[in-house]
């Protein structure tokens, strides 16, 4: 397999990829490895997890730069990832241990209920390219922590990312059959999900989520999918259209749209939509291009080749349909997978860029006449993950926010995470929670205790 800089196209690494057959001793080291881990205490378990925490930041310049060089992030947006996967780290380190402590729901003289949270085994971890740190360590350190062995496979645009994971959490001492990276593309996730596995955590793309899903479905083991998102917010008539238009251009364009949670429609009260598109536009354009790896850049290259077509595709739609394109709108040719920031205006719900996740430096904005307009809007689509409102009046948000269909909602803000709170999907968004508690119990069983003395 070839590891390449998406940012120029040259070789970074050949690797070689995992096997079925590779795929499988794996799957059969985890298994016995599996009970003494499980029986290791919980207190040693985060012990290693917090030595893993310290080593990813003494190290931080070196796996940024890794991170920028694979997948084309530009080095100050990589700096920010393992920064704030220091936060989620330090959520799962404190909160663990209370979230998994038994519970004792009844207690009689002669009977007792009890709740415990037992790991449930040996997991499978197929994961996306575009936040690694992020969504790796979503899975992987909440089931480490809970007592399950995880098989780790990283995207083929992030495999020097998921070894050097790999490294770091055996040297904080997770012993090598615990922890395995399974190296590879689509092939090598069919084998891993192949293997007798207690549970698999996916996140990617809808269409590979269905297809997961299908294999996995009669198996009955615990499933869970964060899928991709279309997400929605509305610009209400009263709010400060340059803060509003500088959020949102940045929620976005960040990352060079390529965040499950980066905006992905808006919609504008027509009473300030030319002003917010003016400053929207301004913002977008005020944003250096360029080298990934210089300090200045805002945005890089695409990670993946064929999300060229896609945005070509969407803005030829758009611009069939009645959209004005207000900047960008192609590739930029030089070697690499370099796309213009691309604005639209005159958005409607005919257009694929309204509907498809884009996954790219590109947004699509629609006028609307008043709250109930946008809200259906905002509703109009198969996915769910976050959607946002821009307003000074929280009542009004608030009221706008509780009829969404989405797992996130922000008012004044967006493509925002937290450790704190839950993260999922509703729709094509997917099944299943990552972070908060509720993120750590995903990773275990209850077993209920009738205790009859
Ligand atoms: P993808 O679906 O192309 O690939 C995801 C992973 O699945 C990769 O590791 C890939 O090798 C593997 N894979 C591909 N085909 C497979 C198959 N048939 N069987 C098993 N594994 C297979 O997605 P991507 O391009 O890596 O990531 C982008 C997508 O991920 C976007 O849709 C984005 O919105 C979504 N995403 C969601 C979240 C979230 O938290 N909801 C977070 C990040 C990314």
């Amino acid at each position: 397999m070839n590891v390449c800089n998406p940012a120029d196209g040259s070789l970074i690494r050949e690797i070689a990829e995992d096997s079925a057959a590779a795929v499988a001793a794996k799957y059969a080291r985890a298994r016995a490895s599996h009970p003494a881990w499980a029986a290791t205490p919980l207190a040693e378990r985060l012990e290693k997890l917090a030595l893993f925490r310290d080593a990813v930041q003494r190290q931080r310049e070196r796996l940024a730069r890794t991170l920028t060089q694979e997948t084309g992030k530009p080095i100050r947006q990589a700096r920010a990832e393992l920064e704030s996967f220091d936060g989620r780290l330090k959520f799962f380190l404190e909160n663990t241990e209370g979230v998994l402590a038994a519970e004792t729901v009844l207690e009689e003289t002669d009977l007792k209920e009890q709740i415990t949270h037992e790991p449930l085994g040996v997991i499978a971890n197929i994961s996306a390219w575009n936040y690694p740190w992020f969504v790796g360590g979503n899975v992987i350190v909440p089931a480490l922590a809970a007592g399950n062995a995880v098989l780790y496979k990283p995207s083929e645009f992030a495999t020097l990312t998921g070894l050097a994971i790999g490294e770091l959490l055996h040297g904080a001492g997770v012993p090598a059959d615990v922890f395995q990276v399974v190296v590879g593309a689509g092939a090598t996730g069919t084998a891993l999900i192949q293997q007798p596995v207690d549970g698999v955590f996916f996140t990617g793309s809808y269409a590979t989520g269905a297809k997961i899903a299908a294999v996995c479905a009669p198996r009955m083991v615990k499933l869970q999918l964060e899928l991709g998102g279309k997400d929605p917010v509305y610009v209400c008539e009263d709010a400060d259209v340059a803060t509003a238009a500088e959020s949102l251009a940045d929620g976005a364009m960040y990352n060079a749209g390529q965040s499950c949670c980066a905006v992905e429609r808006l919609y504008v009260h027509e009473k300030i939509y030319d002003a917010f598109v003016e400053h929207f536009l301004k913002t977008v354009r005020g944003w250096k291009t360029g080298d990934p790896s210089a300090d200045d850049t805002y945005y890089g290259p695409l990670a993946r080749a064929p999300q060229l077509g896609v945005l070509e595709a969407q803005i030829a739609d758009a611009i069939a349909k009645g959209g004005v394109l207000l900047t960008g709108g192609k590739r930029i040719a030089q070697p690499g997978n370099w796309f213009e920031p691309t604005v639209v205006a005159n958005a409607n719900h005919r257009m694929s860029l309204m509907r498809e996740e884009s996954f790219g430096p590109v947004i699509g904005i629609e006028k609307v006449k008043n709250d109930d307009e946008a809200l259906a809007l905002m509703n109009d689509t198969e996915y769910g993950l976050t959607a946002g409102v821009y307003t000074p009046n929280e009542a009004r948000a608030k009221l706008i926010l509780a009829r969404v269909n989405s797992g996130s909602v922000y008012w004044n803000c967006c493509d925002r995470v937290s450790p704190r709170l839950p993260w999922s999907g509703i729709g094509h968004s997917g099944v299943g929670v990552t972070l908060s508690t509720y993120g750590i119990l995903a990773f275990t069983r209850p077993k209920a205790w009738h205790l009859r003395r």
